[in-house]
C-alpha cells in the first residue's frame, strides 16, 4: 500500500481542554464563574468514580452565573496550542481527517477556536445554550448503553473510525481513557499519561502538541 493510501486510513482524535488548549478551559470558567463551592464537590465524586461526568457537569453548570458578554469577554483570552494549527494542516495534506472529541461545549469550543483563527475540524462535544444569565446544558452524545459519561467520547470515536481505519488519540485526562483504549496509537499527557504508564498500556508520552508534531514530522510516521 502506498504512503497516500496508508494516510487515508487514518483519522486522528484529539481531546479539547488541555490538549488543543493550554489549561482545562471548562473547569476554570466553572471554578471562577460559580456561585459557590458546590462544584468541587462534584468534581471530587466524579474523580473517585462515584457519579457519571454527566451527572457531573449537570451539577456543575447549575451553579454557574454568567452572562454572554461575561463569557464571550472570558472566551477571548484562552489560548490554543500553536502546534494543533500545524497538525490539522499537516494531517489535512496527508488526507487525515482530524476530529476534535470534546465533554465541554459547542458554543466555547468554537468560539475559542474562531478567535484563534482556526477553521473548526469536526467537532463532537456537549451543546449549551444561555438563558438569564445561566448556561443550560445538553448531551446528545451520551450513551446510556455505555455507561454514564455526558459525551461518550468512544461511541464518537467508534462512529468515526470505520473498519480498517487507524484511530490515533491525543489526550489529558480522566475523560479520554475509555475512548483511548479503543484507539490503535494513543498520545498521552498528564493523567491519561501517568493512567497508562500506571496499567503498563503502550502509549506515546508528551507534553504538549509539538511532541505530536515532531512525531509524525520527524519520524514520517503517517
Ligand atoms: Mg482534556
Amino acid at each position: 500500500m502506498s504512503d497516500k493510501n496508508a494516510a487515508r486510513r487514518r483519522v486522528v482524535f484529539f481531546d479539547f481542554d488541555n490538549t488543543i488548549t493550554t489549561r482545562d478551559v471548562l473547569d476554570d470558567l466553572i471554578g471562577r464563574f460559580s456561585g459557590d463551592d458546590k462544584w468541587m464537590e462534584f468534581e471530587k465524586k466524579w474523580k473517585k468514580g462515584e457519579i457519571g461526568s454527566m451527572e457531573c457537569l449537570k451539577g456543575q453548570m447549575k451553579g454557574v452565573r454568567i452572562t454572554k458578554s461575561a463569557l464571550d469577554r472570558y472566551l477571548s483570552t484562552i489560548k490554543i496550542d500553536p502546534y494543533f494549527k500545524k497538525l490539522v494542516k499537516f494531517f489535512h495534506s496527508h488526507g487525515i481527517k482530524s476530529v476534535i472529541l470534546s465533554d465541554n461545549f459547542d458554543y466555547i469550543l468554537n468560539t475559542i477556536l474562531s478567535n484563534n483563527g482556526i477553521g473548526a475540524p469536526e467537532i463532537f462535544s456537549n451543546r449549551i445554550s444561555l438563558r438569564g444569565g445561566r448556561l443550560i446544558p445538553a448531551f446528545p452524545y451520551s450513551n446510556k448503553d455505555c455507561g454514564d459519561c455526558a459525551h461518550c467520547k468512544k461511541t464518537s470515536l467508534e462512529a468515526n473510525a470505520a473498519e480498517g481505519v487507524r484511530s490515533v488519540y491525543i489526550g489529558d485526562g480522566l475523560s479520554d481513557v475509555c475512548a483511548s483504549g479503543g484507539a490503535d496509537t494513543v498520545f498521552a499527557k498528564d493523567y491519561l499519561k501517568s493512567y497508562f504508564k500506571e496499567k503498563g498500556l503502550p502509549h506515546i508520552p508528551i507534553k504538549n502538541l509539538k511532541d505530536v508534531y515532531e512525531y509524525f514530522l520527524e519520524r514520517r510516521r503517517i
